[in-house]
């Protein structure tokens, strides 16, 4: 833990973060803690102020003794939202509810607050209201509690994949290629709009924009990942991406950051495994490292958060293909609102049936049809199907898609054109399959859709500091 210490005290004197007190702190210990305040409670010959960092769900009680000088002046200014700094000693709370309470010495107030105007009161907020005060919402104990576990699943991805020999490479955000072929690419120019230069045709002239053609922010890292990976065999990405998205749903940002590992010597199964793998893995490790924050999710959020999380990490993900998938669907005696046939994509409604309702843990749906899958999925022998999966989890459905990435030349190249893409664009895409071509697989998983899956927070907005969607970046 980083202990800061202030020259001016230079003394055995601590600034301790809150956490760090909450867990190892011990009566008689006098301590520095810096931090905001969430409520004042005024007694008659003393008052309590609870004080937050950051560091811990959990608050510091101070007690405020009537004998500090300037007492009712000081206590009017320590107001909720207002920063101080407070010098005292811990002694044994004689309430329930905390362990240890701060005695206060000295209090430093940093920067007072105006009760009548500051957004955030006493009372519960919706999670709406919330965004609209996107620069103070990391105040309250629920967004503070995401992004905690926010940094520990972040955390945990490095770990996973270091440990296992991956390298983490940094893939374009500018790009010019439309990985996906999707067409929800948000464009760079340097342009000036008003006075666009044209063609004879009057066709955009793109020669004169700054890459000399159009470029795009990256929709995925894959392609690149694809190159790293036939040169260092297991690699991984994890970065923003971007797509104009304009589905306002609960599930779709139009930043947001994705991790895509991509393996040379890789078949669809050892992908499935690995995704398997890294899903168990990261869960765990939030639940080591912030067991608050995930049971006051399942109290407040969600009650299924932690018995999820269980599932998560104890069960064997359920796997099946696309076509078993399809007819367990049309077993199903369930009106969706997207009829089922083999052949369509699955909607959310489908997705969500599968893992919460008929198996009740995460699946693996894998052999999708080769008609609604990109280009560079692998064509299965029985001539319909290509080596793609997606992994669906309960509460989320599509967590992470994935394939295995079509390592023969002839085959990619018909693809290309069946799609409608030119093969000028990807000359160094085949490269990789003219030369040393290995069979190779990878995923993406969008990173948002992991903390909601971890968290129970049901709107992606909300567990990113600062969402972009549609009509929304303002801050
Ligand atoms: P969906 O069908 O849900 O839009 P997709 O098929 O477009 O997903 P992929 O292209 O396979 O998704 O991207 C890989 C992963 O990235 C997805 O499994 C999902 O976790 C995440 N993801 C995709 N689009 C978004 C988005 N707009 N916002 C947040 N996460 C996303
Ligand atoms: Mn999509």
């Amino acid at each position: 833990m980083c202990q800061l210490r202030d020259a001016a005290t230079a003394t055995a004197m601590e600034h301790r973060k809150i956490l760090d007190i909450l867990r190892h702190g011990h009566a008689d210990e006098t301590v520095i803690v810096q931090g905001w305040i969430r409520t004042k409670r005024e007694l008659k010959n003393f008052s309590f102020v609870e004080v937050n960092d950051g560091s811990a769900l959990a608050n510091l009680q101070v007690v405020i003794a009537r004998e500090l000088p300037d007492y009712p002046d000081l206590l009017k200014q320590l107001n909720t939202g207002a920063s101080v700094e407070v010098k005292g000693t811990l002694v044994d709370s004689p309430a329930k509810g905390q362990r240890l309470e701060l005695q206060a010495e000295e209090i430093h107030l940093y920067g007072g607050v105006d009760s009548e105007t500051y957004p955030l009161q006493k009372k519960r907020h919706s999670f709406e209201f919330l965004r609209s005060i996107a620069h103070l919402r990391s105040r309250t104990n629920t967004l503070g509690a995401v992004f905690r576990v926010r940094n520990s699943a972040a955390n945990a991805v490095h770990q996973f994949f270091q440990e296992r020999g991956f390298l983490w490479i940094h893939t374009p955000i500018l790009t010019s290629s439309d990985c996906e072929g999707a067409g929800e690419l948000f464009s760079v120019t340097q342009f000036d709009l008003a006075n666009v230069p044209k063609t004879e045709d009057q066709d955009v002239d793109y020669r004169q924009d700054f890459f000399g053609k159009p470029a795009y922010l990256t929709v995925s890292g894959q392609l690149e990942a694809e190159v790293m990976a036939l040169a260092l065999r297991d690699v991984y990405t994890f970065g923003p991406t971007f797509r104009a998205e304009n589905s306002n749903t609960s599930r779709h940002l139009a930043e947001f950051w994705m991790i895509e590992p991509e393996m040379a010597f890789c078949d669809l199964n050892q992908d499935m495994d690995l995704a398997e793998d890294f899903l168990k893995f990261i869960v765990n490790a939030v639940l080591n490292t912030c067991p608050e924050d995930l049971e006051f999710f399942n109290k407040r959020i969600d009650s299924t958060v932690l018995s999820r999380a269980d599932g998560i990490i104890t069960s064997n993900f359920e796997r099946l293909t696309y076509s078993e998938a399809i007819a367990k669907l049309q077993q199903a005696n369930k009106a969706f609102e997207f009829p089922v046939e083999w052949g369509m994509d699955l909607q959310s409604e489908h997705e969500r049936y599968l893992t919460e309702e008929l198996i009740g843990k995460p699946v693996i749906v894998y052999d999708y049809p080769i008609g609604i899958k990109a280009f560079y999925m692998r064509a299965n022998d029985d001539g319909n199907t290509v080596a793609a999966m997606d992994v669906l989890a309960p509460q989320i459905g599509e967590i992470i898609g994935g394939s295995q990435r079509e390592e023969r030349l002839d085959l990619l190249q018909q693809r290309l054109h069946a799609s409608g893409l030119d093969e000028q664009d990807y000359w160094w895409y085949l490269d990789l399959r003219r030369y040393g071509t290995v069979p190779h697989a990878g995923f993406g998983l969008g990173f948002e859709r992991l903390v909601q899956l971890i968290t129970g927070m049901t709107n992606i907005r909300d567990v990113i500091p600062f969402p972009r969607s549609p009509m929304n970046i303002d801050f």
